[in-house]
């Protein structure tokens, strides 16, 4: 097929549940490819000389080589391709920012047309677990080293399947009772089944890596402990799950939760099907949502699932400012949820039972633009409003634990809290303790923190095997 021609075929966008039907149940929201989508998309790669989306992906897939060989139907040789950088392909192919990575940089973005990676890249890792195509195995023979890795989320994970597959024996400690860190406590089933989670995690186990469950280091076990019981190397990758609360008045009124809490208890703990199981979770009526991130937009969309009457998402600046991802912002409109842009809380208030009962807002307007490069939102004297609500879901941010930093010696922070760490090879201010993810970094997207992972690995290979 000549460019031309490739031109010429439409791109296929990914089909969806139906608004109406999928707001009543927690059921994946995207379809996804069936082959003869992928392999006709796949068609429209013009394969670049110089393939620029390879430049907008943190882990530099073989992007044009994994969609070639798509488009001429050799799905075993795609699977090989993507999994040469990517252990978690069909996580990735679900909740990366494609947008604003890989599909942003194809060299078809600037007609509005870029190829569709995610969807493609989504396609290809179903069909390997579908088919049970690809096998990691450990092909080499025991190094007699033993490494800790510290946090069981994407970054944790990839490191530990690249240590393992080198002969290492991993052992990962983790604090949940479940591998998978935000992927699995914080995106909701309905972006990202956890049977999936379970299934990319389940090949790490196939390569001999341990777990410790229930062991928050720090308290269970501090680093020193570790090191003094014959670790050779230590990669720290806890996340950044401590929420920020904007203290307000009132922010203590039960009713008022942390997106961090409102969305472990649902996901993690599956509290939607109280009593059935342990954990409850309480959900209102009338529930509002701070913030315009992907924390905000998956909590707004997981209380929507819990028939209330209404939900708001209540953002200080205005949608084209939102962080969160444009496909979940489209999502949450289409399902009904109500956005107050260029509005901020002020205070709550609650009933004589101390239960949230309505919150007052102001209205803001865009000023100048801030270190971020944002305009800045400022409040408009005299417009504040009351909202009823009884649920409020606070999803402005989260920041790093100290847990470990006060626990361990030599670990240097930045300002912001974040491990210092050497950009070459992830190795903290302690030489053998190596750090990656969300605790070292502000990127705070899934593929970071595995790209993170994968670079620490292989400084971790070189420093035990040196030693
Ligand atoms: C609700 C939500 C939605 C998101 N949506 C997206 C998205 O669509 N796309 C995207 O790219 N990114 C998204 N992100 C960001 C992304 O999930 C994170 O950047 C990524 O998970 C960071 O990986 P990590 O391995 O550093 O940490 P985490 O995923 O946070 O995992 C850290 C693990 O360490 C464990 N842990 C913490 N402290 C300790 C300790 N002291 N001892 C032992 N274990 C410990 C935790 O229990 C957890 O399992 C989202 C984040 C949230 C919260
Ligand atoms: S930039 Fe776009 S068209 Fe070019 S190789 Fe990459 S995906 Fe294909």
């Amino acid at each position: 097929m000549n460019p031309q021609e490739r031109l010429k075929i439409p791109r296929h966008e990914v089909p969806a549940q139906d608004p109406d039907i999928r707001r009543n149940n927690y059921e994946e929201v995207a379809i996804g490819f069936d082959e003869n989508t992928a392999i006709e998309e796949a068609q429209r790669c013009l394969q670049c000389k110089n393939p620029l989306c390879m430049q907008g992906c943190p882990v530099s897939i073989n992007i044009p080589k994994f969609i070639a060989e798509i488009a001429k139907g050799a799905m075993d040789e795609a699977i090989r391709t993507i999994r040469n950088t990517n252990s978690l392909p069909a996580v990735c192919g679900r909740v990366c920012p494609q947008e604003s990575q890989c599909e942003k940089t194809c060299v078809l973005a600037k007609k509005g047309k870029s190829v569709a990676i995610g969807a493609l890249e989504r396609f290809i890792a179903d069909y390997d677990r579908k088919n049970q195509i690809s096998k990691e195995e450990v092909t080499v023979s025991s190094t007699g080293k033993k490494i800790g890795i510290i946090g069981a989320g994407p970054a944790g994970l990839t490191a530990a399947g690249y240590l393992a597959k080198l002969g290492h024996q991993v052992t990962i400690f983790e604090a949940f009772h479940e591998a998978g860190g935000v992927l699995i406590y914080g995106i909701p089933e309905f972006r990202l089944p956890k049977d999936i989670v379970r299934s990319e995690i389940k090949a790490l186990e196939n390569l001999g890596v341990e777990y410790s469950f229930n062991t928050l280091v720090g308290r269970t076990i501090t680093i020193e402990e570790l090191l003094a019981d014959h670790f050779s190397a230590l990669f720290v990758a806890p996340g950044a799950g401590l929420p920020v609360f904007m203290h307000l008045p009132g922010e203590n009124l039960c009713g008022v939760y942390s997106a961090n809490e409102f969305l472990t208890r649902v996901n993690l703990m599956k509290a939607f099907e109280f009593p059935k199981v342990d954990t409850p979770v309480f959900c209102g009526k009338r529930i509002a949502v701070i913030g315009g991130g992907n924390t905000a937009m998956d909590a707004a969309r997981t209380a929507l699932r819990m028939n209330p009457e209404e939900v708001y998402i209540i953002y200080r600046r205005t949608e084209k400012e939102m962080p969160a991802r444009l496909e979940e912002i489209h999502h949450a409109k289409e399902e009904g949820i109500k956005f107050l842009e260029l509005t901020n809380p002020i205070s709550y208030a609650g009933n004589d039972n101390g239960w949230v009962q309505e919150m007052e807002c102001i209205r803001m307007e865009l000023g100048e633009p801030d270190a971020s490069g944002r305009r800045r939102p400022v409040a408009v004297p005299g417009s504040n409003f009351t909202l009823p609500v009884d649920t409020v879901i606070v999803a402005i941010g989260a920041k790093t634990n100290d847990l470990i930093m006060r626990t361990t010696q030599g670990l240097e922070t930045s300002k912001w809290g974040y491990l210092v760490v050497d950009p070459e090879t992830q190795m903290t201010t302690r030489p053998g303790i190596f750090a990656g993810g969300d605790i070292a970094s502000a990127e705070a997207t899934v593929i970071s923190a595995m790209g993170q992972g994968r670079r620490a690995g292989k400084a971790m290979h070189d420093y035990v095997l040196n030693r």
